[in-house]
């Protein structure tokens, strides 16, 4: 068998264009645009690449995007005085504080300090506590995308033993929490669990989110699993160049999967599209609720 190529790309265009669409009917009734604000402290290279990319995809889906670029010596309770701020600001129905935090800011209480009802990442403790209850919650993003990629290729999971690798708040533990939303029968894998190549072949639906170039080898999936490869890692290659690769053994998962999505191109542009998602959202249940 040769895998299905899951095209990351393609379906985020799709739902960047859906976004699009909503937001027009949005300013539409509304009388304005839905406003994302995105808190940047620091210089991490890559963290000021994707602040741009989010900026960017915010404003061509339609909506107000509002940046704020702090430096790296910007103390803790300076971030918090800037995040009640916006909690406080009707222009912004999302709040985005980019992570890692320089090592002195607790991201914690960061974190605890956005109004749950903007917190377009997910992460306050309030829309972890709504996601596992099953009530009404903003839902972290490269979760949201990965449940898309799989239910392009299979609409309905019900059912199906579902592996995820990885437990960490950002990703695994709320991506658990969608698959048993879905019906899914769920396992987290972690760094202690035993015997992981035969935990994963148990699996119907793998989800790798590790951060372990190519951890995951082909021997261990089972014929005809769906495939998702959350990790990014970048590795050297000749002459002092670098080259992304996943979690997953690509090559040799894609002989024996029925469905795969590559690394680079499958969830990672997911991530903004479904940010783009949870901004509309929380601008809809603002204004509902007002
Ligand atoms: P993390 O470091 O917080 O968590 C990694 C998890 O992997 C941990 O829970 C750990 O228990 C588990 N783990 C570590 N070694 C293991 C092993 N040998 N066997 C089994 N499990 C093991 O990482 P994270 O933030 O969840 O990110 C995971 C990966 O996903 C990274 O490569 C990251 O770059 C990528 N990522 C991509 C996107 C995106 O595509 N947009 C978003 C977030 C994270």
């Amino acid at each position: 068998m040769t895998a299905q190529i899951i095209d990351g790309k393609a379906i985020a265009e799709q739902v960047r264009a859906d976004v699009a669409r909503e937001v027009a009917a949005f300013v539409a009734t509304r009388g304005r645009a839905p406003g994302l604000a995105v808190v940047l402290v620091g210089e991490d290279p890559a963290s000021q690449v994707y602040v741009r990319n989010k900026a960017k995809q915010t404003t061509a889906a339609g909506m107000r995007s509002f940046e704020h670029r702090l430096p790296a010596t910007t103390s803790e309770g300076e971030v918090l005085s800037l995040v009640q701020r916006l909690n406080g600001d009707d222009a912004v129905d999302g709040i985005l504080v980019q992570l890692p935090l320089p090592a002195h800011i607790r991201e914690a209480s960061v974190i605890a300090a956005i109004d749950p009802g903007k917190d377009v990442d997910g992460f306050h403790p309030v829309n972890a506590g709504r996601l596992a209850t099953g009530g009404p919650a903003l839902v972290p993003c490269t979760p949201v995308g990965c449940v898309i990629l799989a239910k392009s290729v299979r609409a309905d999971l019900k059912g199906l033993d579902a592996v995820v690798i990885g437990r960490s708040n950002i990703v695994g533990k709320p991506l658990a929490q969608l698959l048993l939303k879905e019906d899914c029968t769920v396992t987290i894998a972690h760094s202690r669990t035993r015997d992981l190549p035969a935990v994963v072949a148990r699996a119907d639906l793998v989800m790798a989110a590790v951060g372990r170039p190519e951890m995951v080898r082909g021997s261990w999936i089972k014929p005809g699993a769906i495939v998702i490869d959350v990790g990014i890692n970048r590795v050297p290659i000749a002459d002092g160049k670098s080259r992304l690769v996943g979690d997953v053994a690509f090559e040799e998962a894609r002989a024996v999967a029925s469905a795969i999505t590559p690394v680079p191109g499958g969830v990672g542009p997911m991530t903004i599209a479904c940010l783009l998602r949870n901004t509309l959202a929380a601008a809809r249940q603002r204004l509902g609720a007002a």
